[in-house]
């Protein structure tokens, strides 16, 4: 039997990178998956995982999805609150509309999901949130301020969520990825003057040399979001090459 056997679980950010390896390891070990993602089909969420067309900037898309979730799932046990946008640059080189449309996906997007799920997580004997954070949040990297406080953010409310919910029997967790092979990565070497020579400087940047893998921090989110780690509420997990010790 399936770890997941019986448990029903929502990933937004599900249909790339770290939230589609996400959902396609908890289908494999036994759950039944929703994706809510902006473009749920393109490349394409594939079956058994339900695509539910979400923007996560918007609280009636979240409030819709997650109902639409619920009731196609038959209810929600697990909550993957992963979808996120990248912002690069130091602290004068992005305006305040940038400062806001980051937040809003990042921060509030998360804020957001968490309350349209919380009343069917507290209907579930099995209750997990794990949120996609990143060891941008403490690290320190160079040119990352308003990322960074996304999610430095992020962490925090991990924390002060996992205080709140546990006497409700809800886990909230975060996975802290260091720079992974996903799709957005690909996207940003894409667009460096030396692409390869970009690609070797990040993995450089970790000290086991290479970059992380979307299905590494897919294994950390499916640990967290298990019941085998019923006893872990308000952690962080770092999947980062050994980054977070520097
Ligand atoms: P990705 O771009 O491959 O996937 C992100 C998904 O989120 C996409 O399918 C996108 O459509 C969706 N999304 C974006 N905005 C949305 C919105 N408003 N509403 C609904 N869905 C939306 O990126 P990824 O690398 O898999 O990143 C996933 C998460 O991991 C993010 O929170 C990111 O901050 C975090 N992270 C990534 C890395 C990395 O190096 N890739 C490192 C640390 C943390």
């Amino acid at each position: 039997t399936g770890t997941f056997d019986g448990l029903r679980a929502v990933v937004t950010g599900g249909a790339s990178g770290i939230g589609l390896a996400t959902a396609t390891l908890l289908a494999e070990r036994g759950a039944r998956v929703a994706c809510l993602d902006l473009f749920p089909d393109v490349p394409g969420v594939p079956e058994p995982l339900l695509g539910v067309r979400a923007d996560v900037t918007g609280d009636a898309s979240v409030r819709a999805a997650v109902a639409e979730a619920a009731d196609r799932l038959g209810g929600i046990d697990i909550l993957v609150n992963n979808a996120g946008i990248g912002a690069q640059g130091g602290i004068e080189d992005n305006d305040d509309d940038e400062w806001h449309r980051v937040f809003d996906v990042n921060v509030f997007g998360m804020v957001r999901v968490a309350r349209a799920a919380l009343p069917y997580l507290r209907a579930s004997r099995a209750a997990a949130i794990v949120n996609t954070c990143s060891i941008a949040a403490t690290a320190g990297l160079p040119r990352r301020v308003l990322y960074a406080s996304t999610k430095g953010a992020v962490l925090a409310m991990t924390r002060a969520m996992a205080t709140d919910l546990v006497a409700e029997g809800i886990r909230v967790n975060c996975v802290n990825p260091g720079t992974a092979d996903t799709p957005w990565v690909n996207r940003l070497l894409a667009a460096a003057t030396d692409p390869e020579e970009e690609r070797r400087a990040l993995a450089a940047r970790q000290p086991m040399g290479r970059l992380v893998s979307a299905e590494e921090v897919a294994e950390a989110i499916a640990y967290l979001a298990s019941p085998l780690a019923g006893s872990t509420t308000g952690t962080d997990l770092a999947v980062d090459g050994g980054m977070h010790g520097l």
